[in-house]
């Protein structure tokens, strides 16, 4: 993203009076690049000049030294939309008086200002996806967190306790402006940094206004009631709406509600999670997210809802239910909700639309699309009238109520509206007697005119005489010289030409007023018919914004209903006891990819008495693919959806986490290993009884040594620490983790099965009881395309270090758990583990690691 702010350029001579104005305006406009009106185009001077030149290909000129480019302004906002894209703010200063008041330089300001998170034009705004300003204050040791998104009218606000959470929740949010007061800079000078190095941000500083003027604003807008003692969040919101509405002159008026949510009310799925799992972003590609997978929704409000409910799982069984039974009902239809997805499939993306029209940014074409959108509900209503379900019916009776409206605005209007209000031709003939008048007026011109010319000719009796019409003289009678003898006294000469001369008539120039005024008469009414309706709808927007809400609910559920029924999902019971089973589960996107038939479905039994499976085998046995599978399902069993296995009992999870892979975080200075840690030193930190936690592969990025010891004490905090006792799926080549099952009743020993012959090894993929020691790992080099050669040396010296019969491994187990004399062991023996923090372990094990070596 381009913050590159365009600063004026000082000047030597005095400006001209135009310049001068242009610098005061670039003043107010800071770092956007401003579009400065002039007649028929828009300019930009100096440096800004320069970068709309180059990232829009304009011709840069220049005048008196000063480097320029334009754009016509009736193509402007396509010129914006291209710069906000790419990151840049644009203010956009208009003449505001008519050329014609004006007594000497026309009048100018900055009518609106434009910034990547304030954008409404459909052309920029990715539609599956909120469009947020975000603005983060601090208070009182709290943080408070509001989002806009004036695309949709959609405004929320929270208080978190930690830094943490709020990184966790922008992941969740994805804002494309972020605006950070200055105290929250000053007093977190650190995660300032980190924030805007992690989000490609423009940031704004601001000084925090007072909770009284905050409340204030807010109550201007909705009612702030759900954030009732709630300080941090009520700064965070109005502290966003002040900076909207005064930096960035947004009209607010799509804002008219605030929601606010508790984490509590959420399954907590941090950023290493939603990355891990790739729930809505995958570095490989977007179609391998959750996401995509469930993504069957028809309307783009749909879709964003399912994004929604996909990062924030429910914890309230109820809630679940009542998802549930939608799904259910809609799969017991006959047609199985088929023709209501027909019928979505017409409705367009209604919030934005609506969201336009309040802001008054609605044009008439968005008028017409919203009618368009609202007329198929009756059909979805009927589509979807032998339902039994609730929630659904409930949402469905809402649908129609727009009707009359809507039949109103599609007889009013014409099909293809045009874009901008100036235009004419919005409204259908008969819709409005006094506007039927002015356009018969000026659309009779052509045949007055022909009579007209004929009347003369016959009068003056010269067979030649022309009635034309030039824009510098209006309608004038062309004559040629040779006739001019027969021209009446009545003609008055307005014109001279090489070959004739022009003159106007009294009846002439009576004629051409009453067009020209007809003409601008009917474009004036046609704006005010326009601005009429406009307003009719806007007083509706909160009910059709509630519509939009509906619709998006049961464009979710058919697009639960339809994902569960082409997977074969089943419905889940959740409740809030300690059970987690599932039978026969698959990886719904792993299955999808490999067919149906090739994914081999598997079982897992979690509770606190089996706490911890630990899971060994080889490389590519299906571990990742398992463990990520479990935390899917119950993520997907929370967000109210199927899931695919043949049963499962989901005792309701509080929060997931992982650590799976190994990935630097060089940007910041981190390695492989210093990131797998402050990972895993987070879990420990935060996991509860009632958490799911996967670990895979802990320890892989240090020596071997290291490795083993440090996911033994992984492993042994979560069996051991009773805050903090997680149901855990632990994958692992360390075999020798195997032992704990022998020290803890609440873990267990699984492994991947492995199928050996005589011509090699198969990994069956199936997980079965009992843990395992062998890698197989030359079967995998040997299946990655290693040279023979190579294959055929790490056998041999496989061969050589198994008969020895000695490996680091064992050593190490010597050394760590017999040798009576070492102080380590002491020390071990004498460390109480229920006492010391899993970052002190960690450090105890670093330092042992160096008396060891
Ligand atoms: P590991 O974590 O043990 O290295 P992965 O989980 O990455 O192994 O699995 C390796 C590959 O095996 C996957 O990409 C997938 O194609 C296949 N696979 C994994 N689990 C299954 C399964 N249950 N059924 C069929 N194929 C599977």
């Amino acid at each position: 993203m381009n913050n590159t702010a365009s600063s004026e350029q000082p000047f030597t001579t005095p400006p001209s009076p135009m310049m001068a104005q242009w610098h005061a305006a670039k003043h107010q406009a800071k770092d956007a690049l401003l579009f400065f009106r002039l007649g028929d185009f828009y300019e930009a001077f100096y440096k800004d000049a320069e970068i709309m030149a180059k990232e829009l290909s304009l011709t840069l000129t220049a005048r008196q030294n000063i480097p320029m480019c334009g754009v016509p302004s009736h193509t402007a906002d396509s010129y914006i939309d291209k710069l906000i894209a790419k990151g840049y703010k644009v203010a956009v200063a208009e003449q505001i008086e008519d050329s014609k008041d004006a007594k000497g330089l026309i009048q100018r300001a900055i009518t609106r200002i434009i910034t990547p998170g304030t954008a409404l034009s459909p052309q920029i705004l990715l539609e599956k996806r909120n469009n947020f300003f975000t603005a983060i204050v601090s208070k009182d040791e709290m943080f408070g967190l509001s989002s806009i998104d004036l695309s949709t009218g959609e405004f929320r606000a929270s208080t978190l306790k930690t830094i943490d959470l709020i990184l966790d929740e922008l992941h969740r949010l994805r804002p494309s402006e972020f605006l950070a007061t200055t105290s929250f800079i000053e007093t977190h000078p650190r995660f300032f940094a980190d924030l805007s190095q992690s989000f490609p941000f423009v940031v704004n500083q601001k000084q925090e206004a007072s909770l009284a003027s905050c409340l204030e604003l807010l109550a201007l807008h909705c009612d702030p009631t759900p954030l009732k003692n709630n300080p941090p969040a009520i700064l965070a919101a109005g502290t966003l709406l002040l900076h909207l509405k005064e930096d960035l002159q947004c009209s607010l008026d799509q804002v008219t509600s605030i929601t606010t949510e508790s984490l509590s009310q959420f399954m907590a799925i941090d950023r290493t999670t939603q990355r891990h799992l790739e729930l809505i972003e995958s570095p490989i590609s977007e179609k391998n997210t959750l996401f995509a997978f469930l993504d069957e929704t028809c309307t783009p409000m749909g879709a964003r809802l399912l994004a929604s409910w996909l990062l924030r799982p429910l914890l309230s069984v109820s809630e679940i239910e009542i998802r549930q039974s939608g799904i259910a009902a809609l799969l017991a239809m006959s047609d199985q909700g088929g023709q209501a997805r027909e019928d979505l499939h017409s409705v367009r993306d209604i919030e934005r639309l609506i969201a336009r029209i309040s802001a008054r940014t609605g044009s008439p074409r968005d008028l017409y699309a919203l009618a368009r959108a609202l007329a198929p509900l009756p059909c979805l209503q009927k589509s979807l009238a032998s339902i039994e379900d609730a929630a659904i019916l409930s949402r469905l009776r809402t649908l129609d109520a727009l009707d009359p409206l809507v039949q109103k605005i599609l007889s009013a209007m014409n099909e293809s509206p045009p874009l901008r209000l100036g235009d004419g031709e919005i409204f259908k003939d008969g819709f409005d007697p006094k506007l039927d008048v002015l356009r018969t007026l000026s659309k009779e011109s052509v045949s007055w005119i022909a009579r007209y010319q004929t009347t003369l000719r016959e009068e003056t009796g010269i067979k030649t005489l022309k009635v034309v019409y030039t824009r510098a003289f209006g309608y004038t009678i062309e004559v040629s010289h040779a006739q001019g003898a027969k021209v009446p006294e009545s003609f008055q000469r307005r014109q001279t030409l090489v070959g004739g001369e022009r003159f106007v008539t009294e009846v002439l120039k009576q004629f051409e007023h009453q067009v020209l005024s007809a003409e601008e008469r009917a474009k004036a009414l046609e704006a005010t018919l326009f601005e009429t309706l406009r307003e009719e709808i806007k007083q509706r927007a909160p009910q059709i914004s509630n519509i939009a809400k509906n619709i998006a609910f049961l464009d979710v559920l058919l697009s639960l209903a339809k994902v569960a029924q082409k997977g074969r999902f089943i419905r889940p019971t959740v409740d809030t006891s300690d059970r987690f089973e599932i039978k026969e589960g698959r990886h719904p996107i792993v299955e999808k990819s490999i067919g149906f038939a090739s994914f081999i479905p598997n079982d897992v039994r979690l509770s606190p008495k089996e706490q911890l499976m630990l899971i060994t085998g080889p490389n590519m046995a299906g571990k990742s693919t398992y463990i990520r599978q479990v935390a899917l399902l119950a993520i997907l069993a929370q967000m109210g959806s199927y899931v695919p296995a043949s049963f499962a009992h989901i005792g309701l999870i509080d929060k997931v986490f992982s650590r799976i892979g190994a990935s630097d975080d060089l940007a910041r200075g981190q390695s492989t290993f210093m990131v797998e840690m402050t990972e895993t030193a987070h879990i420990l930190n935060h996991a509860t009884p009632k958490s799911l936690v996967l670990l895979d592969e802990i320890g892989r990025g240090t020596s071997t040594y290291d490795g083993i010891s440090i996911a033994w004490a992984v492993a042994h905090f979560l069996l051991t620490t009773p805050s903090a006792q997680a149901k855990t799926l632990f994958a692992t080549h360390y075999w020798e983790l195997t032992q704990l099952e022998k020290e803890h009743a609440n873990a267990m020993n699984f492994q991947t099965a492995v199928h050996e012959t005589s011509k090699g090894v198969v990994f069956l993929r199936k997980i079965i009881k009992g843990g395992t020691d062998k890698s197989y790992g030359i079967h995998v080099a040997k299946l990655a395309g290693l040279p023979k050669k190579a294959i055929c040396k790490a056998e041999a010296m496989l061969k050589e270090l198994t008969e020895k019969k000695s490996t680091p491994i064992k050593d190490l187990q010597l050394s760590l758990f017999q040798t009576a004399e070492n102080p380590i062991l002491t020390e071990i023996r004498t460390l109480d583990i229920n006492q010391i923090s899993p970052l002190a372990a960690l450090q105890k094990l670093v330092e042992w690691q160096h008396s060891i070596q």
